[in-house]
């Protein structure tokens, strides 16, 4: 392979793929899963993405009158909590690459009586619609590591931040001790996919969800990569033995 190609690829779960067709890759994974995601969501984490997720709100600091960028959004599990918080003065842009996510989380927001505070856009995240400081915080839950190019998006990011707005980052980390990393590994490989199969009859998408969290930046990584693109105070947190990971950082 010559550098320039070596430049030009990426990975797709454990696969090495151009980058160019990577998020139309990504964009097919999660048109296959949306309408179980948040079924399987539930069922392969026992429910405790749902406290991730409320940890991850708790820490964003957003209140009444604040502008929240939902990033890779999904079926909008995010945009439910953040509109409460900031009420009819403050706004949640839901966005997602993918349409049909985003046609299952506006149904399931509209369902909940939830009409006037969130809006929906269908965006890359490497490449924000938004003018420069518009948000007050940017969350991104199970979102980064599905990204061609990570870098990008922060970069991405940072532009449409306020100064002095936080950015939010919920994803999969390296466990922390030895033994629930077997035990993680084991359930990962050979359940989940198994669930996929059952369940959504899928199991590819399954595996690469499996093999696209193996190939994340562990904690560090990430934190450094965020100081890199100009991110200050930046801290993270492990929940359930570092399964998941929330980085916090801010724009000044
Ligand atoms: N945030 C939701 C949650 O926590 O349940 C959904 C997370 S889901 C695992 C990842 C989402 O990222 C999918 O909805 C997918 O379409 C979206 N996504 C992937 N690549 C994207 C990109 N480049 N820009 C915006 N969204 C993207």
């Amino acid at each position: 392979m010559h550098n320039k190609d070596e430049d030009d690829i990426t990975h797709f779960g454990f696969q090495n793929v151009y980058k160019c067709e990577k998020t139309s890759l990504v964009s097919n994974i999660f048109r296959l899963v949306a309408s179980k995601y948040d079924l399987m969501n539930d069922l392969m984490s026992f429910g405790i993405h749902r406290v991730w997720k409320r940890c991850m709100v708790y820490h964003s600091g957003v209140y009444v009158g604040c502008k929240v960028l939902d990033l890779a959004g999904g079926t909008g599990d995010l945009s439910i909590q953040f509109s409460r918080l900031v009420g009819d003065t403050g706004i949640v842009v839901l966005v997602d690459i993918n349409d049909s996510m985003l046609h299952i989380g506006r149904k399931k927001i509209r369902n909940l009586g939830i009409i006037n505070n969130v809006i929906y856009i269908q965006a890359d995240a490497e490449f924000l619609p938004f003018p420069e400081n518009t948000f007050d915080c940017v969350a991104v839950s199970f979102g980064l590591r599905n990204f061609t190019n990570k870098e990008q998006a922060l970069f991405s990011i940072h532009r449409v931040l306020k100064s002095r707005g936080k950015l939010l980052i919920l994803d999969f980390g390296v466990p922390t001790f030895k033994l629930l990393n077997i035990i993680y590994d084991l359930y990962s490989f050979h359940i989940l996919p198994k669930m996929g199969e059952c369940i959504a009859k899928d199991t590819n998408s399954y595996r690469y969800l499996v093999e696209s969290i193996r190939m994340h930046p562990d904690q560090e990584t990430l934190k450094d990569m965020i100081i890199q693109i100009g991110f200050k105070n930046v801290k993270y947190f492990n929940m359930t033995g570092g399964i998941a990971v929330l980085h916090c950082a801010y724009k000044y």
